[in-house]
């Protein structure tokens, strides 16, 4: 919780007080006849974590010679949804953002940006997502929306041109978003399909000339001169929830091993084999492996299909005859078998596969002779 007089500073309010919750009073007195005695003081749940961000850069002189300097924080938001917008983990009224902030010098932005933007796409393509496109979200310069931009018309052109011949030099596909904007700057954004094709907005970097203006943020230049920094807002994951909400529907819950929350299920064909695959479960879990195992009353089969149902990626299965190989059977998601792999070679698959992340369903069945 911050007091309202930073949100005031950083421009939030009154542009952005709609997505905020309301204000909480707080220290506020009153005598017996209800009269204020003590004016209280306002504080606002963060929505976003620049303005504290901009608290930090300015807590000290800066010189040039830091930039770029770049700030990150899991942050933890607030915003108001209407509730008939909140939906699942993809909108949320509370959530935690992989926010950064990098403070630098105009001739320093566009490349800043391009490395941001590479960035980003080696993080979603090491989840599994592969298709993308970018949008660059520019202010509206006619109708109603016109007065919520702030910021003089040269700085809006400037920032727009930087993004513009960055995202160009991605050789990605560039869809303009006109009035997409937020209020202190343009946006690209990393637009991606997932598997059934639907669109994502996921990672997303601002060029914002303003705040550091409000916020009267400098630097000293080489030549002794006090310069004022642009500011980089950028969110890699987008939110941590939503980013799971995207993951989940693009894998449509069967995640790849190394994102599955239980990686390995362990089912003994019948009560006779529970010790041997206990200990199965307790060398793969010493491996750092996520390892459940099945030793309920259910039926064998009713155990399997609770494990398809769950898309366990590998459920490991024991009977009579993998014990006399020292072995264990596994079954896959797509219901395909491969049995009486050596106990020590599935371990080893098991963990190869989860340590080398492999997002193809193909990848997780070993190769036998
Ligand atoms: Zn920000």
């Amino acid at each position: 919780i911050t007091k309202g007089n930073l949100f005031h500073t950083s421009g939030h309010l009154p542009y952005y007080a709609d997505t905020m919750f309301p204000p909480m009073l707080v220290d506020e007195e009153t005598d017996a006849e209800g009269n204020v005695t003590k004016a209280g003081q306002e504080y606002y749940l963060k929505a976003m974590n620049c303005p504290m961000h901009n608290l930090i850069f300015r807590a000290r002189g800066r010189s040039y010679r830091e930039l770029p300097l770049r700030f990150f924080e899991m942050g933890h938001d607030y915003r108001y949804e209407k509730s008939g917008v909140v939906h699942g983990l993809t909108r949320m009224r509370g959530f935690t953002q992989d926010d950064s902030h990098t403070y630098c010098t105009r001739e320093q932005a566009p490349a800043e940006i391009k490395k941001q933007i590479e960035f980003f796409i080696s993080i979603l393509q090491a989840f599994g997502l592969n298709d993308f496109y970018l949008e660059l979200s520019t202010r509206a310069t006619d109708g109603a929306h016109k007065d919520k931009f702030i910021g003089s018309d040269e700085d809006w052109e400037t920032a727009t041109r930087v993004l513009e011949d960055v995202c160009t030099s991605t050789g990605l596909d560039l869809v303009p978003d006109p009035g997409g904007a937020a209020f202190y700057g343009p946006k690209v954004s990393v637009q991606a399909r997932d598997a059934i094709g639907r669109t994502w907005q996921m990672s997303t970097i601002q060029y914002d000339f303003n705040q550091p203006e409000r916020f009267d943020l400098e630097y000293t230049a080489a030549d002794g001169t006090h310069q004022r920094p642009i500011m980089l807002h950028s969110a890699k994951l987008g939110s941590v929830e939503r980013f799971i909400g995207v993951l989940t529907e693009h894998y449509a819950g069967a995640f790849p091993a190394w994102l599955a929350p239980v990686q390995v299920r362990l089912v003994p064909v019948a009560e006779a084999f529970d010790e041997y695959v206990t200990e199965i479960a307790q060398r793969l879990r010493e491996r750092g492996v996520r390892v459940e195992t099945d030793l309920s009353d259910d039926r064998f089969g009713k155990k399997i299909r609770n494990a398809s149902k769950e898309k366990v990626p590998f459920t490991l299965i024991a009977g009579g005859d993998d014990v006399d190989a020292g072995a264990v059977s596994f079954r896959f998601r797509d219901g395909s078998q491969v049995n009486q792999v050596p106990v020590d070679e599935a371990i080893e698959h098991v963990t190869r596969v989860i340590a080398e992340r492999v997002n193809d369903p193909a990848g997780e069945k070993p190769v036998r002779d």
